[in-house]
């Protein structure tokens, strides 16, 4: 029997990177999914990809995390589509990286916007068919940066800290009703995100890495997997690192 056999889900910004790689994990267990991202185009290459691959129901969404329209127009698709809802992703992010000094108000604000309050909207679109339900998950990505906090990133990890906070508020709120709240906290992933780093900042960063490499998408991807599984049922409220032991 497959891990999420009769589930449903969705993901957000899950036309490439760690959202891909989640949105084919679950597909691969059973799950039906919706890849959710800006861009109508490759959601829509991305759902039919993870279809082919894994013979699961896909649905490409577009959409953008930051409107509260979209966010519940996002989620009634995916009931329309699938019947339900079971598992919800917030894993849409993006960095507008600079010092402080330097950092453009609107870079602050569209940093907390897409990661921290997109990831609120989806929650709340979400949280209605799951609390109705008396069952679901909710599964946060939040980064390293927001345990750790990071020069150059006062916006990204001001953004991720607070993900953790919503986090264990949603958890502690909706226990009640059996659904789930978690983040996961990757460390450095190989990623367009991470792309743009020079060889020897990459080389760097691998140095301070107690297990010595940069994580693969498919590798936060599991952690995700396991949070949206049985076997996690009693765990809620929780930020689990996937990070090669850089922050303990
Ligand atoms: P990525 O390759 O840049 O993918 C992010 C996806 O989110 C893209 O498809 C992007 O769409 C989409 N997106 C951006 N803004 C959106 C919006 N407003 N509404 C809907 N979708 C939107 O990044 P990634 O590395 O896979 O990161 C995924 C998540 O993991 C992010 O939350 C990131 O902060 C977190 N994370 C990453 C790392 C890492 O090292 N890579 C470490 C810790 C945490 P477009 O491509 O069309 O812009």
């Amino acid at each position: 029997m497959k891990r999420l056999e009769g589930r449903t889900a969705l993901v957000t910004g899950a036309a490439r990177g760690i959202g891909l790689e989640i949105a084919l994990a679950f597909a691969a267990e059973g799950a039906a999914v919706a890849v959710a991202d800006l861009s109508q185009e490759d959601c829509a290459a991305a759902a039919a990809d993870i279809a082919a691959k894994t013979g699961a129901r896909t649905a490409g969404i577009a959409l953008n995390v930051t409107s509260e329209a979209d966010c519940e127009r996002a989620v009634a698709e995916t009931e329309k589509a699938f019947g339900k809802l079971d598992i919800l992703v917030n894993n849409a992010g993006i960095t507008k990286d600079g010092l402080v000094l330097r950092m453009k108000e609107a870079d602050f604000d569209s940093v907390i916007a897409v990661n921290l309050k997109g990831s609120f909207l989806m929650a709340k679109a979400a949280s209605r068919p799951m609390l109705k339900a008396r069952a679901g998950r909710i599964i946060n990505i939040s980064s390293v940066v927001g345990q750790t906090g990071q020069a150059g990133q006062a916006n990204y990890s001001a953004s991720k800290a607070g993900l953790i906070g919503l986090t264990k508020s949603l958890a502690r709120e909706f226990a009640p009703r059996q659904v789930l709240v978690n983040a996961v906290a990757p460390g450095f992933i190989r990623t367009r995100m991470t792309d743009g780093l020079k060889d020897e900042a990459k080389a760097k960063i691998s140095e301070m890495i107690p297990l010595g490499r940069m994580g693969e998408p498919g590798e936060v991807a599991k952690a995700a997997l396991f949070l949206a599984g049985d076997d996690s049922a009693y765990i809620t409220g929780q930020v689990l690192a996937v990070n090669g032991g850089l922050y303990m």
